[in-house]
């Protein structure tokens, strides 16, 4: 066995550990792969080892490392996407976890449009109001969810969040309880049943409050080059 897939059969065990403990479906969480810096080659061993979806952060890299080939795993785009890139993005990858303002979601639904595509999309949620992060501040998301009410190529599929690190467990269960709340607009094209949260450090306490996608980078492949 690989070190790679060694680490992927740990994360398991302990997301079915931390499932079981919640009360919770053992099926319940999908783990991505959070794969920027990370060569094909060592993918290939996480995608062998049985991920269920990659996280690009870079559309750049994404593409060069991908191409526009349709990878087994589903695809996600998790970093910063700007409005004149999303054309690309929608032509890449199944979902954008990070769509934090009205021009990109216009913009991705224009593009899934002309390819004839419904784009899943996560909105992204400054839980902390770090001014360093992008996404939206939790009472900005209903107004954006009622002004995208019936725009029939995008689909929001739920929240992300990247809280700040210490005390994540508690942004965790309001991500969730936001997401509880915005179900209530009742809008067919947000059915907002993804929580994208959780990360190497933190995943365990996200399944706790209910997290549908962990994001684990290092805890798979080790840590990062520094940049
Ligand atoms: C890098 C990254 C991750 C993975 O972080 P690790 O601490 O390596 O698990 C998850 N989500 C986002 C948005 C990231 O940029």
């Amino acid at each position: 066995m690989t070190e790679i897939a060694q680490n992927i059969a740990h994360i398991r065990a302990k997301m079915a550990l931390a499932l079981s403990r919640a009360g919770r479906n053992p099926g319940a969480v999908r783990l991505m792969a959070v794969t920027k810096s990370v060569t094909t080659d060592k993918i290939a061993q996480a995608v062998l080892a049985g991920i269920d979806a990659i996280g690009e952060n870079y559309l750049q890299e994404a593409q060069n490392k991908f191409g526009t080939i349709s990878t087994a795993p589903a695809l996600h785009f998790i970093g910063h996407l700007q409005t004149n890139k999303a054309k690309h993005a929608v032509a890449m990858f199944d979902m954008i976890h990070s769509v934090g303002k009205i021009e990109l979601a216009r913009e991705i639904n224009k593009r899934a449009r002309s390819l004839g595509k419904v784009q899943d999309v996560l909105l992204e949620i400054n839980l902390g109001a770090e001014e360093s992060k992008q996404g939206l501040a939790p009472g900005e998301a209903g107004e954006l969810l009622s002004a995208m009410a019936d725009w029939e190529n995008v689909r929001v599929r739920g929240l992300m969040a990247i809280p700040p690190p210490d005390g994540s467990a508690k942004y965790f269960g309001r991500l969730r309880d936001l997401a509880c709340e915005l179900r209530l607009l009742n809008l067919s094209n947000a059915p907002l049943d993804e929580l994208s949260m959780g990360m190497s450090d933190d995943y365990e306490e996200a399944i706790a409050a209910g997290a549908t996608i962990i994001r684990i980078g290092r805890g798979i492949f080790g840590e990062r080059p520094p940049k």
